[in-house]
């Protein structure tokens, strides 16, 4: 079992941000909403791990309701598109902080921290701090970190929407090669439909708060469900 988002509304004043969203991920899955900015991406994706709460509808988490769960509850893990690494922590004291904050002992921590190191393909990077990285490298340790605690959903906006378009791709093409060796539900924010056609299994194309289509990419290449779908998934190059 994924997650399920079921009716579920959020409204900021008069504006309605999410606007009676109902959503399947299947468990494993690793899915992309997609659309342009405003459409309630981020929001949404907020929904989903406890950060705001909806007006109306559910959120279910695995089979269990987690409406009214806390964020740790929720076992999620975050990647956003300005992560901050903490500075003054190594890439191995990075990745490690939330198993420390657990008190999982010494050589859990150890061993999980080179596994993970090897997971995101940073093995000897591990002393250098956070300012001698890449931005595509510090992404990663970020992906690492919030592996780290092996959490049941793993929510990404737009986690390479700052990097230039070459390192972008270069991610893009890892995250789907993680995906696979690490199975964790993805929940992955982005207005580049390539990136979308790209990475995901499913793509979930949103407009204005509302989803507009659910499919394969193929079936939202091939069948775009509206004008607005048609216009923005345009063709891919
Ligand atoms: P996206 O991620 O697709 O760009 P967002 O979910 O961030 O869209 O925002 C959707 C709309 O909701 C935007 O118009 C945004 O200004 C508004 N919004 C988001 N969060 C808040 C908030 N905390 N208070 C007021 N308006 C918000
Ligand atoms: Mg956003």
């Amino acid at each position: 079992m994924g997650i399920i988002v079921e009716n579920v509304s959020k409204q900021f004043g008069s504006f309605k941000a999410v606007d009676e969203v109902n959503i399947q991920i299947e468990s494993g899955s690793l899915v992309a909403l997609l659309g342009p900015s405003g459409s309630g991406k981020s929001t949404l994706l907020r929904l989903i791990a406890g950060l705001e709460m909806p007006d109306t509808g559910k959120i279910w988490l695995t089979g269990k309701d987690a409406t009214y769960q806390s964020v740790q509850e929720r076992n999620i893990g975050f990647v956003f598109q300005h992560y901050a690494l903490f500075k003054h922590l190594t890439v191995r004291q990075n990745i490690a902080f939330g198993l420390d904050i657990r008190k999982a002992s010494k050589a859990k921590i150890k061993g999980r921290v080179e596994e993970l190191l090897e997971l995101v393909q940073l093995g000897g990077l591990g002393d250098r701090y956070p300012s001698q990285l890449s931005g595509g490298q510090r992404q990663r340790v970020a992906l690492a970190r919030s592996l780290a605690v092996e959490p049941q959903v793993l929510l990404l906006d737009e986690p390479f929407g700052a990097l230039d378009a070459k390192v972008r791709k270069d991610l893009r093409a890892w995250l789907r090669r993680l995906h696979d060796e690490v199975h964790v539900t993805t929940v992955f924010v982005t207005h580049d439909q390539e990136e979308a056609m790209e990475v995901s299994d499913k793509i979930v194309v949103m407009n204005k708060g509302k989803v507009e289509q659910i499919g394969t990419p193929a079936e939202i290449y091939d069948h775009p469900a509206s004008a607005f779908v048609m216009s923005f998934i345009g063709p891919v190059n």
